[in-house]
């Protein structure tokens, strides 16, 4: 049986058009793209420029706006460990919220042992920041705000123009994780003065080590020291040999995201075929402003981990995949208000465009059966029906 695959916040499958650009530059056209005194490195260094564009013109950015990186990890490092450097006469504290990606809560928290002050912005149950509290939690003191345009897990959109049109106000930073949000929904920069942002190639049906980081340049100038020092690659920011085919893969994915597709009917087809096949499920977040390609379901008295075992041809997650290891009910639902027990009895369904309707269909039947077997023999089930908890 073909693998019912809904772990595209995870990661995606390669788009074959992003493949077969990538092909040339393992094979024939291998040269160094700093290598620019022979034709196979002049070769790369164009396809690295021509990345660049592509990249830019996902986001109404300029050229030379943007920086290769490893992903959206590196991106996060760089830039919280940079402005912790670079502006810390300034101030230092960096506001940020507690349903952000670990990539930011961990280096934030290493942060604080270099001096830097952390704030926290509360959610409500829906994942929803407060706007005033955010007006409200910009000090003299605050350097940047750090704040992801979707959540990985329940895929809860962040008012991005209001943020960034506060962060403006204030005179403050607005470095946006839009890991999630790149590749689903369009963005201009022109439009949304955000000043730096972060992308991922595998996210959006590119290949997986290679992202992006966009820093404005027209009307501020943001010093952001390289995490990575070495050769003069990407003007000093970030040291090392071009991947030439993860470039140009990061390219043309982000220039195949530049065409609209549908994937929220699949998405709301499956929430309403859940809610009927699953007796107490439900979409806790359903109420939110969401990435179309997201469901967080809640089964209750179901542990997911459980039903993961049962389902060995369904691909879903629990909490998030990126910090997998984690045997603590996920964080973002903890900083919603979930309790542990329903934190452990939710799960994430992302969907991509590759997703269909049998893959939907499939999911909702097995997933119907392994939840019948798990509750047949639960005694806490049978309780909770008793209305004896
Ligand atoms: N930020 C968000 C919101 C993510 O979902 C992820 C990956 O899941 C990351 C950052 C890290 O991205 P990368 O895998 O490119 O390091």
């Amino acid at each position: 049986m073909k693998i019912a695959y809904f772990d595209n916040n995870a990661t995606t499958r390669i788009d074959d058009l992003v493949l077969e650009a990538m092909l040339p530059y393992l094979k024939e056209q291998y040269g160094n793209a700093s290598s620019v005194q022979h034709k196979l490195g002049r070769q790369g260094s164009h396809a690295v420029e021509h990345a660049r564009i592509q990249v830019a013109e996902l986001i109404h950015a300029n050229p030379k706006e943007i920086t290769f990186t490893s992903g959206s990890t590196e991106a996060i490092n760089t830039v919280l460990r940079g402005i912790s450097k670079s502006y810390r006469t300034i101030g230092n504290r960096i506001l940020t919220c507690g349903t952000e990606h670990k990539a930011v809560l961990t280096t934030c928290e290493q942060l604080t042992k270099e001096g830097m002050a952390i704030d926290l912005l509360k959610v409500n149950g829906l994942g929803e920041i407060d706007l005033q509290a955010l007006e409200d939690a910009i000090g003299p003191e605050t350097v940047l705000v750090c704040l992801m345009a979707a959540n990985n897990e329940t895929g809860v959109i962040h008012p991005l123009q209001e943020i960034a049109e506060i962060c403006q106000r204030k005179g403050v930073l607005f470095f946006c994780d839009a890991t999630q949000w790149i590749g689903k929904l369009p963005l201009n920069v022109e439009e949304t003065p955000i000043d730096i942002l972060c992308l991922s190639a595998h996210k959006m049906h590119g290949p997986k080590g290679i992202g992006a980081l966009y820093i404005r340049r027209k009307s501020k100038p943001i010093q952001i020291p390289a995490l990575i020092s070495g050769g003069k690659q990407e003007h000093g920011l970030r040291g090392g040999t071009y991947p030439v085919h993860q470039i140009v893969g990061l390219g043309e994915a982000a220039h195949q995201a530049q065409q609209k597709f549908e994937i929220a009917t699949l998405r709301d087809y499956f929430e309403a075929e859940l809610l009927k096949a699953v007796e107490e499920s439900s979409i806790p977040t359903k109420g939110a402003n969401r990435l179309p390609n997201t469901s967080n379901v809640l089964i209750k008295h179901v542990k997911t981990a459980e039903l993961m075992t049962k389902l060995p041809q369904v691909a879903f997650s629990s909490g998030s995949a990126c910090v997998s290891g984690d045997r603590d009910p996920s964080h973002v639902l903890k900083a919603m208000g979930y309790s542990a027990e329903d934190a452990y009895c939710s799960m994430r369904f992302s969907f991509s465009k590759y997703t269909d309707r049998e893959e939907v269909d499939s999911a909702i039947q097995q997933l119907k059966e392994a939840v019948a077997a798990i509750r047949a023999h639960s005694p806490i089930w049978e309780m909770y029906k008793d209305g004896l908890i």
